[in-house]
């Protein structure tokens, strides 16, 4: 099942949302990266946010960027989209060790750290990007892009993220939603929104029980209504390239060059957001730097 992500609007046009189910994103990425539980939990949290989050933003050739420090085990999460809502990510340390809440439920706050940042980059293809940061609240990520949103984007916002790791570490499901409020929305809009989303529950208990995105909203919404907008398939996807990693190569300078030059022995470079592996020989690196 290809994963997808869809918008919509509550029916008094007050609320805007969107919806996805990321299971095959997350899967590739603890694919790539070879996580453990609570590191597969993390990063695959935020590539759903990130997703939507990239989505929403809608700029041609724009990304967006979300980087979160916590200061706890896995060091720094970063997560990039693009404008439809593929996403890509990487972390300081994917092989975490693992830490429960109580069994069976990752304590994804403990393996972020509470100790720090959360930063949102916004490339949207003007002069400078767009770049806001807010204190980490739990390191559960959900409520920290809610944070942010209300905090730097002064936009009411509610956010939630689930990924399932199965007892054989492989990832069971992984989604998420996140609404936010117009201007002007009504007292009552926001406690039906609060009702709705205590009376939905878990985004994976909803995803595990078969509930597709579109459910899932027309759940939390419940009797305001949903009118849907687009649907668009999304994966994992990375956009490096030969080229990207010559230009990295060259921008390291003409004395590392020549160190890596002068060892004679072929030079691997490994992307960071996924598992290609571009590889340079002595002759490949003496001719970047002619060009360095
Ligand atoms: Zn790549």
């Amino acid at each position: 099942m290809k994963d997808y992500l869809v918008r919509g609007m509550s029916m008094d046009g007050f609320v805007k949302m969107v919806a996805i189910r990321s299971t095959e994103i997350v899967r590739r990425a603890a694919e790539i990266h070879n996580t453990t539980p609570n590191a597969t939990a993390a990063l695959g949290r935020c590539l759903t946010a990130a997703s939507m989050m990239g989505n929403m933003q809608k700029v041609e050739n724009g990304s967006m960027t979300l980087q979160i420090r916590g200061g706890g085990p896995i060091g720094t999460i970063t997560v990039v989209s693009d404008p439809e809502g593929n996403v890509r990510g990487c972390v300081t340390e994917p092989h975490v060790p693992l830490v429960e809440k109580f069994p069976g439920k990752l304590d994804v706050g403990a393996t972020v750290g509470t100790d720090g940042t959360l930063t949102v980059i916004r490339d949207l293809q003007m002069k400078e990007p767009y770049i806001g940061s807010v204190q980490l609240i739990s390191g559960e990520i959900g409520d920290d892009v809610t944070a942010y949103f209300v905090q730097s984007e002064q936009t009411p916002t509610a956010c939630a993220l689930g990924v399932l790791v199965d007892r054989d570490q492989s990832v069971k499901v992984a989604g998420g939603y996140l609404l936010q409020l117009l201007p002007g929305a009504p007292d009552d809009v926001i406690d039906r929104l609060e009702a709705g989303i205590q009376r939905a529950g878990a985004v994976t208990k909803m995803l595990e029980a078969g509930l597709t995105p579109e459910d899932i909203l027309g759940q939390v919404c419940g009797d305001l209504g949903v009118v849907f907008m687009e649907t668009t398939e999304v994966s994992y996807k990375c956009y490096c390239s030969r080229e990207r990693v010559e230009s990295a190569l060259i921008s390291l300078g003409k004395q590392e060059l020549t160190e890596i030059a002068e060892e004679g022995k072929p030079f691997p470079v490994e992307c960071q957001f996924c598992d290609t592996v571009y590889e340079f020989t002595p002759e490949d690196i003496q001719k970047l730097l002619k060009n360095a």
